[in-house]
């Protein structure tokens, strides 16, 4: 440490950011810890028409916990991945585990498609395509069961790259959304040419859209391109009955958030899929 080494030596490094450094370095340790020894777990959060209650979907979103059972939020682990080029492995992992979940949901009778995060790195991945293929073979999954949600911004990188990647991924037989729309600065032009299905209206606008009116504007925007687009639409983030009731009035009737389930556990979201069936 700088202080105990006597005040004339002069460090690179303050404390804080050395903690900073330990932190991330045990992060990336607990992280390759994880993944080496398949211990990624998946949990599922479900995708609901906002007017009837119909479960129309799950999206499967990555968890992982430290050598004290404490969670480690995706915020923090995600961004590493991404940093550290795990993020290849931490995507195929959830990727399988995601389409053998969905499968699973099949053989107990619920025609339920799963929808996975693809990161930027895994998007620009010429073999990402095959990888999808290769495993929707292997299991026997129906490709109009997966749907594949990538950010804005990992659609705007490279837009020439994107097109073909689209359109690789579309005759495959797949789904794509675009995550967090609205909050990356993607041209409506390159939408147009895009090749997508559906439109994530992102959580911050949603949890902002009755208290701010910048943000109301912003999803009222987002509705009415879909519309004219003729693309699906769903919102993130829906907390509060108010929410609901606002997107259905401005027309969005797709959605998931807290109000109607946090992600799931593979378990959990099993007896989520056998309770509802049976009320
Ligand atoms: P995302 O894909 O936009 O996922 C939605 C996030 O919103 C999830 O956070 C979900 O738990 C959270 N959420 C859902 N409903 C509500 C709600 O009503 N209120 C609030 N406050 N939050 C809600 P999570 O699971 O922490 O994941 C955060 C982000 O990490 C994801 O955002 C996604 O970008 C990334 N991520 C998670 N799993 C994966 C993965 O397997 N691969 C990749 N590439 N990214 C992932
Ligand atoms: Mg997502
Ligand atoms: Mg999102
Ligand atoms: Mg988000």
């Amino acid at each position: 440490k700088a202080k105990s080494e006597g005040r004339n030596r002069t460090s690179f490094f303050s404390d804080e950011l050395e903690q900073h450094i330990i932190h991330r370095h045990q992060l990336e340790l607990l992280l390759r810890d994880t993944l080496s020894n398949n211990q990624l777990q998946v949990y599922y959060q479900p995708k609901l028409c906002l007017e009837t209650g119909r479960l129309l979907g799950a999206e499967a979103l990555a968890r992982m916990q430290d050598h004290q059972g404490q969670w480690v939020s995706p915020s923090e682990f995600i961004p590493l991945a991404e940093e550290t080029g795990l993020i290849t492995e931490l995507g195929r992992q959830v990727l399988r585990q995601a389409c053998q979940e969905c499968l699973g949901w099949q053989r107990l009778g619920y025609h339920v498609p799963v929808s996975v995060n693809i990161a930027a790195a895994q998007f620009a991945d010429p073999l990402l395509v095959k990888q999808i293929t290769d495993l929707l073979t292997e299991l026997q999954l129906p490709a109009q069961l997966l749907e594949l949600e990538v950010t804005e911004s990992a659609l705007m990188l490279d837009v020439s790259k994107t097109q073909s990647m689209l359109s690789q991924l579309k005759a495959a037989g797949t789904c794509i959304a675009i995550d967090d729309f609205g909050t990356g600065y993607s041209s409506l032009s390159y939408l147009k040419k895009f090749q997508v299905d559906v439109l994530k209206i992102d959580k911050s606008f949603v949890q902002e859209m009755l208290i701010d009116r910048g943000d109301m504007e912003i999803v009222k925007a987002v509705i009415s391109l879909a519309q004219s687009m003729h693309l699906q639409l769903i919102a993130e983030g829906i907390e509060i009955e108010a929410q609901k009731d606002m997107l259905i009035q401005l027309g969005c009737s797709v959605g998931q958030g807290y109000l109607f389930s946090k992600p799931l556990s593979k378990e959990d979201f099993k007896a989520y899929l056998q309770q509802r069936a049976t009320v």
